[in-house]
């Protein structure tokens, strides 16, 4: 990625990793019960640099300590060298003696089935759609693959063979940091608030990427009687215009139900959505689709905001609030101005005004209902 090189040309490196126990005292001596889950990632052989970074940041602020596997999806077959690089990074960042069980690391490839276009799609219509959205600037629109990856993680990445065992998914991607140790299982919490969708950034979508979903929702509503907008929708319903107001859950981060993705309910709706061929029509993103199935189909109770933990993925950050605040917790390595210096690029940074006002109302209302 770009501020890499940048990174590199300033020699701008990036802050150490937290330490294995934080301000806030050890980590619980042993994990406690464990839930059907995985880590879940999916990536291309040439990410393998980007990978080892989020595996840096992300061992020592929780896996290190719960050991849940890893599960690596590409609609390629996975080189030899992006297996071997990162069972040994693994292995090093562990610092496993010698003789200890290698990382569970499972690597798998996605069916064609799941990655292509469905028979019900016009080509040659969604080709013409992919050069014209282009050519009015929207982010990915010509890459054929971007849509296949969009629709994948829409509906069928829960799908893979690989996670037919578990019920529970935390989704990396390439190239995150995160901050802050996590002193308890986020899989746990999901459990016993009877709750299957977690988040920790919300953000808006470019509305040229979703012309009609919000159309696309409102006749899946109606048809099957469900108030516009329900409660959790609420949050990203527009009320002037009486439309989705593309404010989503950035799904780069997710740690979810993977029993409720393959639900009845959400197939259903997955369905509707898939027959407009605008994944590739348009230019649909798993994290708009997911964030409006959440809305629609799970209580407010249902959907947990994780305010503690700390995460970078490009160009968007979230840090604790109370950790922002040092002297409360210390910062922990997640420092929003110290990220925002190091990141040579901060000049189009993140919220604008109108979209903190949102993350506003969603605090107020996740505050009343968490
Ligand atoms: P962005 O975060 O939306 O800007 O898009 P990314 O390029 O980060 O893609 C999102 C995720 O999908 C990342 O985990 C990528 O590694 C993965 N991804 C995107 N395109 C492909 C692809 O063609 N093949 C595979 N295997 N993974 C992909
Ligand atoms: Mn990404």
């Amino acid at each position: 990625p770009l501020y890499r090189r940048l990174e590199r040309k300033y020699q701008v490196l990036s802050s150490p990793l937290p330490a294995l126990a934080n301000e806030r005292g050890p980590w619980p001596a042993a994990p406690g019960p464990r839930a059907k889950a995985a880590i879940v990632m999916l990536a291309r052989n040439s990410d393998v640099d980007d990978v080892i970074h989020t595996l840096r940041t992300f061992e020592p602020t929780f896996n290190g300590r719960y050991r849940y596997p890893y599960v690596f999806l590409n609609d390629k077959p996975w080189s030899l060298a992006f297996r071997s690089r990162i069972v040994a990074s693994l292995t090093k960042i562990r610092g496993a003696e010698p003789g200890a069980p290698p990382p569970d690391v499972r690597f798998g490839l996605i069916p064609t089935e799941h990655w292509s276009y469905p028979p019900h799609v016009d080509q040659a219509k969604a080709r013409r759609c992919m050069q014209e959205m282009q050519r009015a600037g929207v982010p990915y629109a010509a890459k054929e693959s971007y849509h296949h990856m969009c629709r994948f993680q829409s509906g069928f990445f829960f799908k893979h063979e690989l996670l037919a065992e578990f019920d529970w998914y935390w989704r990396l991607e390439p190239d995150v940091d995160y901050f802050c140790p996590l002193h308890y299982d986020p899989f746990q919490l999901l459990v016993a608030r009877n709750a299957s969708y977690g988040f920790n950034i919300l953000a808006p979508e470019f509305m040229d990427t979703i012309p009609s979903l919000s159309t696309t929702l409102e006749s899946y509503m109606s048809a099957h009687n469900i108030p516009t907008p329900p409660p959790t929708l609420q949050l990203m319903w527009d009320n002037q215009t009486d439309t989705y107001n593309g404010l989503h859950f950035w799904s780069n981060f997710e740690i979810a139900s993977l029993r409720w993705l393959r639900s009845a309910e959400y197939a259903k709706f997955f369905k509707f959505l898939d027959q407009t061929g605008n994944f590739y029509y348009e230019r649909w993103g798993d994290a708009p689709v997911h964030s409006v199935a959440a809305g629609m189909l799970l209580a407010p109770h249902q959907v947990h905001y994780f305010e503690d933990v700390g995460y970078r993925h490009g160009d968007r950050v979230h840090c604790p609030a109370a950790k922002e605040k040092k002297g409360v917790y210390g910062p922990c390595g997640c420092d929003l101005e110290e990220i925002k210096s190091r990141r040579v690029w901060w000049g189009k940074w993140v919220y604008k005004d109108r979209w903190r006002n949102e993350l506003e109302r969603w605090r107020a209302w996740a505050a009343v209902w968490q």
